[in-house]
């Protein structure tokens, strides 16, 4: 493996053992092979590599945490790829379901001087365009308090904090109804037995499904009983 593809395969194992360990607090070798769609064998050569950078505490047994410099460079990824997401939607008019595979590429190419420039031209953002926290420059993570819409009964207003984007077709619903980060909602109607949720946002109406809802999230600060 050259230089480049090496840091490139590291910066990304960084970045999901930070996302398994903040969902499951460790991540194990299976679930590490399954994010990357790799062998199990592999995962493990490559985790013995990382454990002898210091970057992952390895133990065949139980698991793998990042170490403190491990997290400083996983965080580090995820400021670029958020920022860049922000840039391609932002100054490059990106609809929302292609950033992410676009950022994944570029996360490792970009220059320190190509982030900054970028960073300063979108005015420093804490969020990128789904509505998730960017790491800052020092590795501390913009927190909020955010529910899913779902969880909440009518009649209320609040505004959209985030998006769940695992869903590449219903982001582009959601791109195209505009239903976005930022945007105040008011929530009308939920009809029992899982039927049909009733909005209203930008003076008109919409009906959308339980599992669209459950997508959407909520800033909880910005609740209002009507
Ligand atoms: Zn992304």
């Amino acid at each position: 493996m050259s230089d480049s593809l090496l840091s490139e395969s590291i910066q990304n194992y960084l970045k999901v053992i930070y996302k398994l360990e903040k969902n499951l607090e460790e991540a194990s070798t299976s679930d590490i092979a399954k994010e990357l769609n790799i062998s199990s064998a592999s995962v493990t050569g490559m985790l013995k590599r990382l454990s002898a950078m210091r970057l992952v505490n390895y133990n065949s047994y139980k698991g793998v945490t990042l170490t403190k410099d491990g997290k400083t460079l996983a965080l580090e990824v995820i400021r670029h790829h958020r920022l860049i997401e922000a840039y391609l939607r932002q100054s490059l008019g990106y609809r929302l379901a292609k950033i992410h595979n676009e950022a994944c590429k570029l996360e490792h190419y970009v220059s320190k001087d190509f982030i900054e420039k970028i960073t300063e031209i979108l005015d420093d953002p804490k969020f990128d365009p789904c509505g998730h926290p960017i790491p800052t420059k020092d590795g501390a993570i913009p927190t909020r308090d955010e529910s899913s819409l779902i969880e909440f009964e009518p009649i209320i207003t609040a505004n959209i904090s985030s998006l769940n984007d695992e869903n590449v077709e219903l982001l582009n619903y959601l791109d195209d109804v505009g239903l976005l980060p930022g945007k105040k909602i008011t929530l009308l109607e939920k009809s029992p037995y899982y039927g049909p949720i009733r909005l209203a946002f930008d003076d008109k109406e919409i009906s959308i499904g339980h599992e669209v809802a459950k997508m959407i999230f909520i800033d909880k600060k910005s609740v209002k009983h009507t």
